[in-house]
């Protein structure tokens, strides 16, 4: 069914975000990058960054690629999480709804082209997006247990990726090529 693949394919199968290097996010044409936090970043309970997370963010910034966070987490969680290291967030963003991607792409000032969307869930950030026309790379989660309301989100997420890895479109690789 091509449907889910228009819905639900991302870009990229990576296995980890700092896999995801400053040079290959030059080579590719992205200048911004957008990324889930629970799962992806860090485990969904663990509160504070830690010395992967602060380089991977540090050497991106260096490389003058914008960072952003977009999480679906509730503001206490997201900020007590982004302040201390002064990373750029935006809560509640409520993915796979569109308007937490549009806010971030426009105070970034930077297109859907140009912009790549790094997360641990197919139903949130894969379909989000893919709603905004934006590339996305799939992360393996940090930790395989979950928060109470992604289970759901989980179990329909787990039927897709057998139905595309019966067609051989699951290809995890060590980066986005
Ligand atoms: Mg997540």
């Amino acid at each position: 069914m091509k449907i889910l693949e228009d819905l639900f394919l991302p870009t990229y199968f990576v296995n980890h975000f700092s896999d995801i290097t400053p040079e290959v996010l030059k080579e590719k044409g992205y200048k911004a990058v957008m990324i889930d936090l629970d799962n992806t970043l860090v485990a969904y309970d663990e509160a504070n960054s830690n010395e992967v997370v602060n380089t991977w963010f540090n050497a991106l910034d260096e490389s003058e690629i914008k960072i952003m966070i977009v999480s679906n987490g509730k503001y206490d969680r997201v900020s007590a999480f982004s302040e201390p290291e002064e990373f750029i967030y935006i809560d509640s963003a409520r993915k796979p709804f569109s308007k937490g991607f549009t806010k971030a792409m426009r105070a970034f000032g930077v297109y859907p082209h140009e912009t790549l969307m790094i997360g641990d869930q197919v139903m949130t950030d894969v379909l989000g997006s893919r709603r905004v026309g934006v590339d996305s790379a799939l992360v393996r989660p940090i930790k395989d247990k979950d928060a109470l309301a992604t289970k759901l989100n989980r179990f329909i997420e787990s039927l897709i990726l057998k139905q595309f890895n019966r067609k051989g479109l699951v290809n995890w690789r060590e980066t986005i090529e």
